[in-house]
């Protein structure tokens, strides 16, 4: 094994964020120290406002750190290009979201393709790769669709399959389950950890859900712009 395999796909050292100045300043992130691994399952935990969103967003290169060190795949992004940032993310990770995000007037199909139509990929090329991770995820029979003919269930299916679609090395997916009930948001669950056992994908998920954090092969709490108990 070499040293490079054992890079960590992220670090945080010593990362804080502040919104606003002077009198309105918000201390949002407080010194956070954190790695992610190859492979990993974490889920982050704490109540909202407590700073979940604001990580994960600088976690994808999305916003920018106040202070400290970021680093993607051992590149320090706030100090390289905003081009190369764009590209490292686009490479290397993927997005959930809790209100899905899928484009409405495009099928399922279109929706998992974009990803791939962005790096120039033509439907002709894509169309195994497009419908293996349709399948992976148990929407075969509902290619054609577009988002509103689906529950919401499905269309959370969809959006794992657009954030895997490009074989990302992580998934970052903020509250997917928030917008879910209980059974769909455990259905939901089921296959993140599925993908996550397939695909060898990191996932780092924020969630207020006990029986994620509790299938979690690692939990991240936050409080207060800090992590404060780390159980692994
Ligand atoms: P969570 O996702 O855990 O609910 P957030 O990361 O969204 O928490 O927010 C953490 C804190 O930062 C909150 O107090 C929130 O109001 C504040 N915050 C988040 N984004 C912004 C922003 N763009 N401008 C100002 N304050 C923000
Ligand atoms: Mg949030």
């Amino acid at each position: 094994m070499g040293n490079i395999s054992k890079l960590p796909l992220v670090q945080l050292q010593g990362v804080s964020k502040v919104f606003g100045k002077n009198s309105s300043e918000l201390i949002a992130l407080n010194n956070i120290n954190l790695t992610i691994n190859d492979t990993e399952f974490i889920a982050l935990c704490g109540p909202s406002g407590s700073g979940k969103s604001t990580l994960l967003n600088i976690i994808a290169g999305i916003d920018l750190s106040t202070s400290g060190m970021v680093y993607l795949l051992g590149n320090l992004i706030n100090t390289i290009s905003d081009e190369k940032v764009s590209k490292l993310r686009a490479e290397n990770i993927g997005f959930i979201f809790q209100f899905f995000n899928l484009l409405p007037v495009l099928s399922v199909f279109d929706n998992v393709y974009y990803p791939l139509m962005l790096n120039g990929m033509s439907k002709r090329q894509a169309k195994d790769q497009v419908m293996d991770i349709i399948e992976n995820v148990g929407l075969i029979k509902h290619y054609k669709r577009v988002p509103n003919e689906l529950s919401g269930g499905q269309q959370q299916r969809v959006a794992i399959a657009r954030a895997l679609v490009k074989q990302p090395k992580i998934v970052i997916a903020d509250e997917p389950t928030g917008n879910l009930d209980t059974k769909t948001g455990q259905e939901i669950i089921d296959l993140l950890l599925a993908m996550n056992q397939k695909n060898k994908t990191s996932f780092i998920i924020s969630t207020h859900s006990e029986s994620l954090k509790n299938q979690a092969l690692r939990v991240v709490e936050i409080q207060d712009g800090k992590i404060n108990n780390e159980t692994v």
